[in-house]
């Protein structure tokens, strides 16, 4: 008579462990009380989404806050979503956002940790032994259903209103005899190996997501395939086995897999295994204009990619901070109470995550960064903006190498300082701000005049300023000079009295000072003049307001 194991050593001549011996292979992690281990495991499809750049910080940030575990597993066992250089994009985007992983993949070819492989594809063996192991103790069998019986199914299923699914009576292949199965094997047939589901769909089964809470689902009696035709495993199959040899105590993961949950913990129950906490995160959304929520989308939204932010040179910290706000409802609060802190000073707390996803929202991301760049010293901004440069706009890197300490110098106007200028939000913009700065970039055509924008004023005012009032020695000496010039010219250096009677002057003051600013500039908002002006030099300067002087006369 044919038995299970037979059919078992049929299907897997050449596996020959045991889960046994796997269980000893991969024991139990020895951590604190209450370390969480989770992990990372996405499928290497080109780039880390926002959405799933958010599963990855949250899964680091728990096991960072426990004292335990976080590694990076890559699930490719989908060839068809597979890129080339997938993983080591994968990889890039962790490293640029500094998510450090304890253990798993850390470059196409290599892994660290002793509970690998990691990459999903090199666990064939781990896989075949455990679909050999289901099938000898009659928890699996194979399916010999082709597409076009089982579109047969569905559509009987369609006509008579009833549940789509493998299950119930429809599970034909369930019914077969072993002798059957071992006969169409042995003949060559196809097959995919389905669980042996124990599950009555009219029970519930229970259990507490850590961010929805009790959640309960009518068992699972769907024979759902574990292992493809190819000898593949489905996501279902590999999670299971993996997380348990890999003691995965948490799984965050998106809130797609919610309603899979059920398929997942019968099999934690039918292969004795313990079952992971769960922790099924909501979606991150975008409003399209006509008001419709919508998932961020891979395909259609430029910034859901995380090497959009990586471009335009968007702090990777600021990025994360930002995550963070969409992760913890308290982080922005805490935050704001706890500027000089960072992610790694608070603690995640899952009851704090949106159930029901969270909004994207670039201009607010922008925001979190402006006021982070404000609070890094010169010297982080410099290093950050040649990082930027160096890769994405090589003359202005070179500038900016070869004035070091002048640039230093420009990126401290207004910074560390207890409230810092705001100016930059990335580093792709900084250029563009402080261009003036450097005579190599500074060749205007267009000067922003304000109120006197008279070609014949201007010049004079200016010559009057640099014959007889120019003088940077200090912030004092330079306005109370000119105010001297506001005075000389018939404008007004107080600008109360210029309110009460504005008839009786030309202008004021902040008329002069705006002709200054955009004739040494050509700009009408600058940060503090002054500095800008002490940096440049009364050589420099001379030099500008000669060319200026001759683009007017034109
Ligand atoms: N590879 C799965 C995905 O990309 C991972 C889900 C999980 O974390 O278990 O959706």
């Amino acid at each position: 008579m044919i038995t299970n194991k037979d059919l078992a050593n049929l299907m897997y001549p050449n596996i020959t462990k045991s889960p046994c011996d796997y269980e000893k292979k991969y024991p139990e992690r020895k951590l604190p009380e209450g370390a969480v281990v989770s992990r990372f495991a996405p499928s290497p499809t080109g780039f880390v989404h926002m959405g799933s750049l958010l599963t990855a910080l949250v899964a680091a940030k728990v096991p960072k806050d426990t004292r335990g575990i976080f590694f990076l597993r890559i699930e490719d066992t989908d060839g068809k979503r597979k890129v080339e250089n997938g993983i080591q994009g994968i990889i890039d985007d962790l490293v640029n956002f500094d998510i450090q992983i304890d253990e798993g993949v850390v470059s196409e070819s290599e892994e660290k940790g002793k509970y690998g492989p990691y990459v999903q594809t090199r666990r064939k063996e781990i896989y075949d032994t455990y679909a050999k192991y289901m099938i000898e103790n009659d928890l699996a069998y194979p399916c010999f259903c082709t597409e076009k019986e089982l579109e047969n199914i569905r559509d009987r299923q369609e006509k008579n209103k009833e549940r789509i699914g493998y299950y119930g009576s429809f599970a034909k292949c369930r019914y077969l005899s072993i002798d059957e199965a071992y006969r169409r094997i042995k003949n060559g047939e196809k097959y995919v190996i389905r669980l042996k589901s124990p599950g009555n769909f009219n029970k519930k089964i229970e259990f507490n997501d850590l961010v929805r809470g009790k959640m309960v689902f009518p068992e699972n009696d769907i024979d759902v395939i574990l292992v493809k035709s190819d000898g593949i495993p489905v996501y279902h199959f590999a999670h299971v086995i993996d997380d348990h040899l890999m003691r995965t105590t948490h799984i965050l993961r998106g809130e797609e897999w919610l309603s899979s949950t059920p398929v997942h913990l019968q099999l934690f129950e039918m292969l004795k295994f313990k079952a992971p906490r769960y922790a099924h995160l909501g979606l991150v959304m975008k409003i399209d204009e006509d008001g419709t929520r919508r998932k961020l989308s891979k395909r259609k939204d430029p910034e859901a990619a995380v090497s959009y932010y990586h471009e335009r040179g968007i702090p990777a910290e600021a990025v994360k901070l930002y995550l963070m706000t969409l992760a913890n409802s308290n982080f922005e609060e805490w935050l704001n109470q706890n500027i000089d802190k960072g992610i790694d000073d608070f603690t995640f707390n899952f009851k704090k995550m949106s159930m029901s996803g969270s909004l994207f929202d670039v201009e607010k991301l922008l925001n979190i960064s402006r006021n982070y760049i404000s609070r890094l010293s010169k010297e982080e901004v410099y290093r950050g903006l040649c990082a930027w440069a160096l890769e994405f706009d090589n003359y202005f890197y070179n500038l900016i190498v070869k004035y070091k300490n002048y640039t230093l110098d420009i990126l401290n106007i207004e910074r560390e300082q207890k409230k810092p200028r705001k100016d930059y939000a990335n580093y792709s913009e900084i250029k563009e701000q402080i261009f003036y700065m450097y005579d190599e970039l500074y060749n205007p055509s267009d000067y922003e005049w304000g109120n006197i924008s008279e070609k014949q004023e201007i010049i004079h005012i200016l010559d009057v300023y640099m014959d007889n009032y120019f003088d940077v020695s200090d912030k004092d000496n330079w306005f109370n000079k000119i105010k001297e010039l506001t005075d000389d010219l018939g404008y007004a250096s107080n600008m109360k009295e210029y309110k009460i009677n504005p008839h009786e002057y030309k202008g004021s003051v902040a008329d002069i000072s705006t002709v200054l600013r955009v004739a040494i500039t050509s700009k009408c908002m600058t940060p503090d003049l002054y500095v800008i002006m002490k940096l440049l030099g009364k050589e420099r300067i001379q030099t500008r307001l000669k060319l200026l002087k001759e683009k007017l006369s034109l």
